[in-house]
């Protein structure tokens, strides 16, 4: 199965519009690319970043989004709101909202769907922490957090999704996993989804995110489960962002 490498950047809550469009004159650049190249930008700029990005290959995410659909729901973003502005995915369940704003399970789950039905593609990030890692508990972790989307949206939706595999303890650290513990990881969630559907599990893209580098990107992309990358820190630099774009083929 020849799945289409993603490789995404996830700007967070950086960036102003004097920085963000020479980034993005970096990054329309780019060389044709086998791989889906995707911005996420926050809200206040995805206009001006769609605006900038329409000629190109460059594909448009958000970093997070309302399970509501309208209505008095002060200081909330609706799914047909990110749609006005061309987007296609749309991160869910990141780690960081899942401890700073308090995300559970369920509450992701219930976005994912939101997402989906809306025609929006979720980006479902899962992972553990250092001390469930060290107890042995990474995979546990994971399948929990898959199977309560699994549960809320069912099996055969699931490859319509793309998920992130991204370790807590990566995540702006500098310390990432390496390409060995990531493969591990990323075979047994298909491991996992193969014992519901063979099917889903050959199709869902798998991307690995945490402290991903230009240095550290051709190992990665050469595991046969990792299916291109999430990249926080490093996205924010155009030359090192084309650099793992590069890696990714
Ligand atoms: P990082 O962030 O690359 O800065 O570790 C990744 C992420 O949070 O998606």
């Amino acid at each position: 199965m020849i799945r289409q490498k993603i490789v995404a950047g996830n700007w967070k809550m950086n960036g102003s519009l004097e920085s963000i469009n020479v980034l993005l004159d970096g990054l329309l650049k780019m060389k044709d690319s086998n791989s889906e190249v995707v911005v996420a930008p926050s809200f206040p700029y995805l206009s001006a970043v769609s605006n900038k990005i329409a000629e190109s290959n460059l594909v448009l995410a958000a970093q997070n989004v309302s399970q509501e659909e309208k209505g008095a729901y002060t200081g909330e973003v609706s799914t047909s709101m990110l749609s006005d502005f061309g987007v296609k995915y749309v991160l869910l369940g990141h780690s960081e909202r899942r401890s700073l704003y308090a995300e559970t399970n369920d509450l992701v789950a219930t976005k994912v769907k939101t997402v989906l039905d809306s025609g929006l593609t979720p980006m479902l990030c899962i992972g553990e922490t250092l001390s469930e890692r060290e107890s042995d508990k990474t995979l546990e972790v994971c399948t929990r957090q898959l199977q309560a989307v699994i549960d809320v949206i069912g099996i055969e939706s699931f490859d319509k999704l793309v998920i992130a595999y991204e370790p807590v303890w990566a995540i702006g650290t500098g310390l990432s996993a390496s390409s060995e513990q990531a493969q591990e990881v990323h075979q047994s969630i298909r491991a996992f989804l193969a014992a519901m559907s063979d099917t889903v599990s050959q199709r869902v893209q798998i991307l690995y995110g945490g402290s991903v580098k230009a240095s550290t990107s051709s190992a990665l992309f050469a595991m046969p489960d990792v299916d291109g990358a999430l990249v926080g820190g490093a996205s924010l630099d155009a030359k090192e962002f084309l650099e793992i774009v590069k890696a990714a083929g």
